[in-house]
């Protein structure tokens, strides 16, 4: 079975489906992207595969176990927001840590831990800053290492970038990359920016009103569109 496993999911809030039926599935190590228009479903998707939103029907598999009805600390999966949500009196190390000291981790495990993430981040120095002292590059780096710290065998990325200017954006998708070729985890990562979808991503699920409208690599998608809709979102001239 694959390394994650969305089958048959739907979500509804009252009357409005919002997820109908979507299969999706995410190889050990593989970087999928999901991408569609805004109101989509992406982000309930996410939510759904780290437990902070209930499946209407439908199961999640993870990594062997049915993870469908597992509460979001038991399932290994640490998300990146757009927003950073740092904690704004914390230092740096305390922002990263935070996850570890609330399950009570031992202090030589918490300081091992952060410093590895610091170090993979390149933000060593700014440790004890506050997040006010940092740019918005640095703040989605610490909101990256409180990821990391926790070791989670899935990473969920919601639109990590888009409050980023182009540069910063363009420097961060090559750090993201990195991450993902030095730790081998699994990433699912939601984006609007179709340069982000086609240079990071292994496969690409093409989302519409709640529905898949194709998954296949970069290369697939961008010769053989299914449709008018993949083509219009992939950027290629049919
Ligand atoms: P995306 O991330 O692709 O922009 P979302 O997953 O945020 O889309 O939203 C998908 C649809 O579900 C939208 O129509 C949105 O309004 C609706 N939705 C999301 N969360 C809720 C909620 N808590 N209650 C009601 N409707 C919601
Ligand atoms: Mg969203």
């Amino acid at each position: 079975m694959s390394f994650l496993k969305l089958e048959q999911i739907v979500k509804r809030f009252g009357d409005a489906t919002v997820i109908d039926h979507v299969d999706i599935t995410a190889e050990r190590g593989e970087f999928v992207v999901f991408v569609g228009p805004s109101g989509c479903g992406k982000s309930t998707l996410l939510r759904m595969v780290a437990g902070l939103e209930e499946v209407s029907e439908g199961a999640i598999y993870l990594d062997g176990a049915n993870v469908t009805d597992t509460e979001p600390a038991a399932r290994q999966v640490s998300m990146v927001f757009q927003s950073y949500a740092l904690f704004p009196h914390m230092s740096v190390h305390d922002n990263i840590s935070f996850g570890l000291r609330m399950a009570k981790t031992p202090r030589e495990e918490i300081d091992r831990r952060v410093a590895e993430a610091a170090r993979i981040l390149q933000i060593e120095s700014l440790l004890q800053r506050k997040p006010r002292q940092l740019s918005g590059g640095q703040r989605q780096r610490v909101a990256i290492g409180r990821a990391i710290v926790r070791n989670p065998k899935l990473f969920l990325f919601d639109e990590p970038l888009s409050n980023l200017d182009a540069e910063l954006r363009s420097q961060m998708r090559v750090e993201i990359a990195r991450l993902h070729r030095d730790l081998g985890v699994t990433m699912v990562y939601v984006t609007h920016d179709q340069v982000e979808a086609m240079t990071l991503a292994d496969r690409i699920v093409v989302l519409r009103a709640g529905r898949v409208e194709q998954i296949g690599s970069p290369a697939d998608l961008y010769e053989r569109p299914d449709n008018i809709f993949v083509a219009g979102f992939i950027g290629s001239p049919k």
